[in-house]
């Protein structure tokens, strides 16, 4: 199941760290919007989803008891277009983490030009412990909970961290009952079967290696070679150390939430794959293991956190030692930590253009729903490459040109469309 990740650090954070990701989110979306020339109406506006709903869902549970279940859903902005973003299913999902989570986004989808705004859901369980009839049952009561706000055209729900296509699969059916009409335009990330495209499931992870590519090159770096460490080993992690492999890089580490594995001269990526579980779990089958803390400052070129938020920090950024950072996670990096790794001349990829793939191929799938023409793989391919090579050429052009940040630059690249459809919606 999708992005797998370690969460403990969030509970200990000190200094910037004590700020919630919602609170880091909007100084960076000032800061941008004042770059931008815009007023503080504007800020004002965007500084907070448009709409946040939070429902209580009692499900049956295998043993015959009831269990309530607290779901959240925001949508930030939909003045480009409706609302997009996915559905996480995690223990420590909060209001305002899937506040912040909608507002990327909405950003996410300004750099890669979509006709999106940015939208979220998240439910407060632990599919790890839960039965596949209790995870079915906990999904549809989601969508009945939230049916009244969201549908093709006003917001479409996708994967995140621990969901799969079953889960979007069962989704797309209950609406699609609800409704009395087959509504495959309604969620990606379904099964190809389902009206699911071609090169969904890999597209975060082949985003990635665009990006890597990309960073690489401007940093003189080969991807033959080169010492990749990569942290989670779910949806993203887990393609990417593949492509990364497959590509001629050594991937010297990886991790799950329960801790990390490394290999100096790179790891057996293929037998890692076989081996682990639908969770991304595959490091509890090895007695030689070295924690996630570790695994983040190990020896490297391009270290990719690929797990969760909160992982690089005031802590830990001055002991980086890769050249190039990709955050394919959402917010992997406190502003603290940005601050340190540029100061150090680290080149970081920030996560709300790094892991834009998935995103961009939801469209390309909410596209050939709407037309009901199916594309081949090589054509979703082809497609990707073209919008993510430019996006990195927007993101990285404006921070040389404003001598800024990556993360600065892409929060400016990624608030212009949705700033000028409120501006001329005449909402500011
Ligand atoms: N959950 C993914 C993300 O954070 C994908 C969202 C989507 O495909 O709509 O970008």
């Amino acid at each position: 199941m999708g992005e797998v990740g370690v969460k403990e650090r969030n509970k200990e954070q000190k200094s910037d760290e004590s700020m919630n990701l919602l609170t880091s989110t909007q100084i960076v979306i000032k800061e941008a919007l004042e770059k931008l020339g815009y007023t503080d109406e504007l800020y004002e506006l965007l500084k907070e989803p448009l709409r946040m709903l939070t429902v209580r869902m009692p499900v049956r549970m295998d043993d015959g008891s009831t269990k309530i279940f607290t779901g959240y859903r925001a949508q930030h902005n939909d003045a480009v277009g409706p609302t997009k973003g996915g559905v996480r299913f995690h223990p420590e999902v909060d209001e305002d983490e899937v506040k912040a989570l909608s507002m990327w986004m909405s950003l996410k989808c300004g750099i890669v030009d979509l006709p999106y705004g940015g939208g979220k859901g998240g439910i407060i369980c632990d599919p790890r412990t839960m039965s596949m009839g209790e995870l079915e049952r906990l999904s549809r009561a989601y969508v009945r909970a939230i049916s009244q706000i969201v549908g093709p055209t006003k917001d479409i729900p996708a994967p995140d961290v621990y969901t799969n296509s079953q889960i979007m699969a069962w989704m797309m059916d209950e609406y699609s009952r609800l409704r009395e009409y087959d509504s495959p335009g309604f969620i990606t990330g379904k099964p190809l079967v389902l009206g699911g495209s071609h090169g969904r499931e890999k597209a975060t992870a082949q985003g990635v290696v665009i990006f890597i590519e990309a960073a690489a090159k401007k940093r003189g770096i080969a991807i033959k070679g080169a010492r990749v460490v990569v942290q989670g080993f779910g949806n993203a992690g887990s393609f990417l150390a593949k492509f990364m492999h497959d590509a001629g890089a050594k991937v010297i580490g990886i991790s799950d939430a329960y801790g990390a594995l490394y290999a100096q001269d790179g790891l057996d990526i293929d037998y890692l794959l076989d081996r682990r579980d639908s969770f991304g779990t595959v490091t509890t089958l090895f007695d030689n293991t070295i924690t996630n803390e570790e695994l983040l400052e190990l020896d490297c070129d391009i270290l990719v956190p690929a797990a969760i938020s909160n992982q690089i920090t005031a802590a830990n950024a001055h002991n980086i030692k890769a050249s190039i950072v990709v955050e394919a996670a959402n917010g992997p990096t406190t502003l603290e930590g940005t601050k340190i790794l540029s100061d150090r001349g680290i080149l970081l990829v920030p996560d709300v253009l790094a892991s834009s793939g998935g995103v961009t191929v939801s469209y390309f799938e909410w596209v050939q729903n709407n037309q009901g023409y199916y594309w081949c793989e090589e054509e979703v391919n082809e497609k990707l490459r073209k919008v993510l090579v430019q996006s990195f050429k927007n993101v990285y052009d404006t921070s040389v040109r404003r001598k800024i940040n990556m993360r600065l630059a892409a929060y400016m690249v990624g608030a212009l469309k949705m700033s000028e459809a409120s501006r001329f919606r005449g909402w500011v």
